[in-house]
């Protein structure tokens, strides 16, 4: 009789895990995409125009990103699924 007792409370904590499992989704939606460290330790541009210009001027690619920590601007040398840099 252990099935017949357990099936129910499985259904409830798979409710259970599926609200929570919505809660967390919501939670990360709502969080800055910028950590605060990596903010704090990049230079960081009043405008995306300056960013891009130090971007162009550095030796590797980089990319200017708009910062949701402290709404300026950073680079980034993270290309993965992102758009690349027009060649100047
Ligand atoms: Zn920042």
């Amino acid at each position: 009789m252990v099935m017949a007792q357990s099936a129910p409370l499985v259904q409830e904590s798979a409710k259970r895990m599926a609200s929570r499992d919505a809660e967390i989704r919501n939670a990360v939606a709502k969080m800055p995409r910028t950590r605060l460290s990596v903010c704090q330790r990049k230079q960081r541009f009043a405008s995306e125009a300056e960013a891009l210009a130090a971007a162009l001027a550095a030796s590797i690619d980089l990319r200017a990103y708009a910062c949701d920590r402290c709404g300026r601007y950073h680079l980034t040398s993270r290309l993965k699924g992102k758009r690349r840099l027009p060649p100047s």
